[in-house]
């Protein structure tokens, strides 16, 4: 293979041979429709009309006032259809399934976002959808497995190894190995091997695109800082895409800190774990000695995952992008922020990104703009953070 799908010595394609090929049909496919007019005009029509798109640029006048410093504006993907970023792509995935004549639709969950954004998806263009998901999730996430229910999805309960995203994965891509005839495998997140990377940034930087002509709009020039949390990655390279050769805007990528990183109990491979390769493709990961990924912790189940997108781990390597973290007590402290005083709630991982804004906001200028992607609403949380609450006291 060439250098094909490769970020750095990241990324790549590490699959068995009967899954090249069908990776290589899929990747063939990108290539020859993602610059098509047709397909651009079909995938434009979906975004505004059924995601809802553009949303705003928000600036945050009362919490950028009360911090004292830049101003922060924010990025409303958590006023898309499903309320969250994670549409952008699975409707551009459908799209692609749909020019290669696949009916039946496969992904995996691990809190059920993905499955949510896929099953809305294949509702809309009448495609059989099939869930993976981890049975320790389906009954941690027994809402969201209700919701897919209720848009025409199968979730099957994964019941080996950990019971989780991880195993959802697996399941997933034997599934594809078997069925490549008939199936289409939509991938979550800006993780996976080559092709996927690619695909998932390419839907997901209509984020950027937007911001970018948003913020110009406004103020005239470009943020001094563009910051999203990082589970995969794709809310974070989606905001980053289109900023990426304006050197003077500082990329920032959250991770979750979890108890601390000290305490190992996190979910934050660039920060804390070392190159390694996870479900096909090389990443920073958080691994044991022998390789092998390490149980991950984070308040958000959305950012739990032990790996990190390829092309994250070649923009922290080159310095292009910095990569931070912030714990859940963090996370939790900037959510009941936010929620108080803007009226705006949300996700709790897009909260980890609102948390460091928070911290870095006092230290800049007035003068100074910070667009923070808030990639999800916290409809979602507020049964976990209620429990919470509750059982504090
Ligand atoms: C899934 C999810 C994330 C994390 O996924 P990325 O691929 O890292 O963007 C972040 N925010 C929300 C609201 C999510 O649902």
């Amino acid at each position: 293979m060439s250098n094909e799908g490769f970020y750095g010595e990241y990324g790549g394609s590490f699959v068995p041979p009967e899954l090249k090929n069908v990776l290589q049909t899929l990747a063939d496919t990108f290539e020859k429709f993602k610059g098509n007019p047709e397909f651009n005009e079909e995938l434009d029509y979906y975004l505004r009309e059924y995601v809802g798109r553009p949303n705003p640029l928000y600036l945050a006048e009362k919490l950028s006032h009360q911090l004292g410093g830049a101003k922060i504006y924010l990025k409303r993907e958590d006023l898309n259809h499903t309320g969250a970023h994670k549409i952008n792509n699975t409707i551009g995935q459908v799209l692609l399934a749909k020019r290669m004549g696949l009916k039946r639709i496969i992904a995996e969950t691990g809190a059920g976002q993905h499955g949510v954004a896929t099953a809305t998806a294949c509702a809309l263009f009448d495609l059989d959808c099939i869930i993976y998901m981890g049975e320790e999730d389906t009954k941690r996430q027994a809402l969201n497995v209700f919701r897919m229910e209720l848009l025409g999805a199968k979730v099957v309960p994964v019941t080996r190894g950990t019971k989780t995203l991880k195993d959802a994965v697996d399941a997933a891509l034997e599934d594809l190995v078997m069925n490549h005839q008939d199936t289409f495998y939509m991938l979550g997140s800006a993780v996976g091997p080559h092709p996927y990377p690619a695909i998932v940034k390419h839907f997901q930087a209509v984020i950027s695109r937007e911001a970018r002509r948003q913020v110009l709009a406004k103020e005239g020039r470009l943020p001094d800082a563009v910051l999203a949390c990082v589970g995969g990655g794709s809310n974070a390279i989606g905001i980053f895409a289109d900023f990426i050769p304006d050197q003077s805007v500082r990329l920032i990528g959250v991770e979750p800190a979890g108890y601390g990183i000290e305490t190992g109990k996190h979910a934050a491979p660039i920060s804390a774990g070392k190159p390694g390769i996870i479900h096909g493709f090389k990443c920073y990961l958080m691994s044991d000695e022998q390789g092998e990924p390490l149980p991950t912790h984070s308040i958000s189940a959305g950012l739990d995952y032990p790996g990190v997108g390829p092309e994250h781990s070649y923009l922290h390597d080159t310095g292009r992008a910095e990569y931070v973290h912030i714990t859940d007590m963090e996370a939790l402290d900037a959510f009941h922020t936010l929620s108080k005083v803007e009226g705006i709630i949300p996700a709790l991982e897009s909260s980890h990104a609102v948390a460091y804004a928070m911290k870095l906001a006092p230290t800049m200028s007035k003068d100074s703009i910070l667009i923070v992607n808030l990639s999800g609403r916290g409809d979602k949380d507020v049964q976990q953070i209620f429990e919470m609450m509750r059982d504090k006291q």
